[in-house]
């Protein structure tokens, strides 16, 4: 009799647990079916191969980066289905977030490593400091609209914690961290800011576009050595203008 009500007590565990994996496997497939129905990861991959591999694009950790960064996440709900599209996105207030190709050959030409540290002027959306900080360990960005700062700030501090973001006029750079092994711009000023250059270390690069508001901007790259400053045109870009604070 006893051993009758043990053996009863084992069938009935034996089924709960049954069905609590049931349902745990069946959750499981359900949420990747409906990751699969929004297509975001395969339309990354896809993003990747066409747009930045196929581009000739061969540095490991930028396409290992923009294979990880969830781009769709980094530009409102309207527009997310077209986040992996070849082409810059508005993020309002007249800004936009770099096309993707962009955003890789801007990180491709900054030879960035893990222990660098790295400051970005033009946050945005937040997107291209997600993906400096998949490469390196310090990462600082700047934005002059109150906006986007927030809305920003708020994005990456959920995202990546890590990353210091500051709201100010980033033709002065961000001193109180300074110096910096690696600098990048993402709105183009009509002169390289000598501030920018003061705070790069002997030795760092900077990735900058330059040029009037709207064409003819060149993007160049912008090694410190001792004195000097080598600039290397990289190619023609199409940049939002840097503005400054008034
Ligand atoms: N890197 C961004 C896109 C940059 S768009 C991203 O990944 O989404 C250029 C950004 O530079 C805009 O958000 C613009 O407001 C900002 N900007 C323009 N002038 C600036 C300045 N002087 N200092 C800091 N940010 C500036």
């Amino acid at each position: 009799m006893y051993n009758r009500n043990k053996i009863h007590i084992i069938i009935l565990l034996v089924a709960v647990i049954i069905a609590l994996l049931t349902v745990l496997v069946s959750l499981f497939v359900h949420s990747k079916q409906k990751e699969d129905i929004l297509g975001y990861d395969i339309k990354r991959q896809q993003m990747v191969e066409n747009q930045i591999v196929a581009r000739g694009i061969t540095s490991k950790k930028v396409i290992k980066a923009m294979l990880k960064v969830p781009r769709h996440q980094f530009v409102s709900e309207e527009l997310s289905a077209s986040a992996y599209e070849d082409r810059p996105l508005p993020i309002g207030e007249g800004q936009t977030i770099s096309q993707p190709y962009i955003v890789a050959l801007m990180t491709k030409e900054l030879k960035l490593s893990s222990n660098h540290k790295v400051l970005e002027i033009g946050t945005g959306s937040g997107y291209q400091a997600a993906i400096l900080a998949e490469i390196a360990d310090e990462v600082y960005t700047v934005e002059i609209i109150t906006s986007l700062y927030e809305t920003a700030k708020e994005r990456l501090s959920t995202m990546y914690p890590e990353v210091k973001v500051s709201n100010h006029d980033g033709y002065y750079g961000w001193e109180e961290y300074a110096p910096y092994d690696r600098i990048i711009v993402t709105a183009a000023p009509d002169h390289i800011p000598r501030p920018l250059i003061d705070q790069l270390i002997d030795g760092g690069i900077m990735i900058i576009p330059v040029g009037p508001p709207g064409y003819s901007q060149v993007l160049w790259k912008v090694t410190k050595e001792g004195d000097n400053v080598l600039t290397e045109r990289i190619c023609d870009v199409t940049f939002v203008p840097l503005v400054r604070e008034q």
